[in-house]
């Protein structure tokens, strides 16, 4: 990706430290890599970077504005007059002539998110002059909301639903990108899951950071688009002999994918999903279906562990005690997952690498909620005499 802003400037080179308590509790070297050091608070920094460059290289979206030649205010001028007339009661040509309000080249990023890499392409957009329009599911963590309005972006909520359903929120996305696009907007549908330039960026700078800067004997990653754990067990397993271990919240169907070859969750039998997408208070992580993305690091993953929400809860609490690091709902599954990995191998030198996703500051109404916590009948570490988490209840 090129650095044309202070924004893209700060994307990557990610510090990779050691955790030294939980290593030295496990008695081997956990490192991680913090991809919420990246400008948004996450590395979808990366991919978002990547997958608006792409679009520009190809056409799909207009030419960044280049500062200092052009007349932005004349240019905003011309694209507000030719979308300040709404439809009424077209509720997709409102939200499209509402975020066309913001566009400077003409261009329009599309994307269906449930958080992350919405943040991160309305910086983009914003500092590149595209407008951007974010389809959001009902189930996310609010303060993710806030963020994309005060970043500029149009949000739309809709609520959960499975990706057959034509209301899912990504199929939402891509119908709005559609429906700018035979309006003549240089519209462009991102399509995280599917696009893959997600998982080539983390191919060729995620994974190859991580190399450099911890050389590890096992990955363990969660996926949420799967790009990460693609693009870096692809890059680790082309350099030697690095295990790749991939963690599943509850409901997710990769696990039983790595594990028997068939993309299924238990919970799509006992009929007890809470959410249609899966069934557990992990944010970004988890999968109902195999995205192109996923594919790409399929053959690489050696195994997959199940984490579940509780044991994600008193890991986030431990972290906090033992690094005074706040860390989000799949960062906190990432450790869980990096422990079990680690007591695999022989104490003393072995080195396990996870990854921060994103700081516990993204969570603070469910994830870091003690109401919220206890409204899942899952238990709160810090009311009672404090919980260790059950894969540290052997070594501690
Ligand atoms: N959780 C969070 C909070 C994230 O921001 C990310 C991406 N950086 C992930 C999980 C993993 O995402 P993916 O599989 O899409 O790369």
């Amino acid at each position: 990706y090129s650095h044309h802003s202070a924004y893209e400037s700060l994307i990557g080179n990610t510090p990779c430290i050691l955790l030294p308590n939980l290593s030295e509790v496990v008695g081997r070297q956990i490192y991680v890599k913090m991809e919420s050091w990246n400008p948004g608070g996450t590395g979808k920094d990366r991919a978002a970077a990547c997958m608006i460059a792409t679009a520009e290289a190809s056409g799909l979206l207009p030419d960044p504005i280049k500062r200092g030649t052009e007349d932005f205010e004349l240019t905003l001028h011309l694209h507000q007059g030719s979308f300040a007339s709404a439809d009424d009661g077209d509720s997709d040509m409102d939200l499209i002539c509402e975020a066309m309000q913001h566009s400077i080249t003409g261009g329009l990023v599309v994307e269906g998110t449930s958080g992350s890499t919405g943040i991160a392409l309305a910086a983009l957009a914003a500092v590149k002059g595209h407008a951007c329009l974010v389809v959001l599911p009902d189930d996310q963590a609010g303060e993710k909301r806030v963020m994309l309005e005060v970043l500029g972006a149009v949000v739309h909520v809709v609520p959960t639903a499975a990706i057959a359903n034509p209301n899912h929120y990504v199929n939402v996305a891509s119908r709005l990108a559609a429906r700018a696009a035979s309006l003549g907007v240089q519209a462009v549908f991102i399509n995280q899951f599917e696009n893959l330039a997600n998982f080539a960026v983390h191919f060729e700078t995620t994974g190859p950071e991580i190399w450099r800067q911890c050389r590890p004997d096992t990955f363990v990653m969660s996926a949420g688009t799967g790009g990460t754990i693609a693009g870096v067990a692809k890059h680790l397993k082309e350099n030697g002999k690095c295990r790749i271990v991939l963690v599943d919240p509850a409901g997710s169907v990769l696990y039983s994918k790595v594990e028997h070859g068939v993309a299924f969750a238990s919970q799509q039998s006992e009929r007890v999903l809470l959410r249609h997408r899966y069934d557990s208070i992990a944010e970004g992580i988890g999968l109902d279906r195999i995205t192109k993305n996923m594919e790409q690091g399929l053959p690489f993953v050696d195994n997959a562990i199940t984490v579940s929400d509780q044991e994600a809860v008193d890991m986030a609490h431990f972290i906090l005690r033992h690094e005074g690091l706040l860390v989000g709902s799949s960062t906190a599954m990432n450790l869980v997952g990096a422990v079990r990995a680690a007591l695999q191998l022989p104490s003393g030198s072995a080195r396990v690498c996870t990854v921060i996703c994103d700081s516990g500051q993204r969570h603070v109404t469910r994830f870091w909620n003690r109401e919220f916590i206890h409204s899942r009948g899952l238990q709160w570490p810090r009311d009672g005499v404090g919980r260790i988490p059950e894969c540290l209840q052997g070594v501690m």
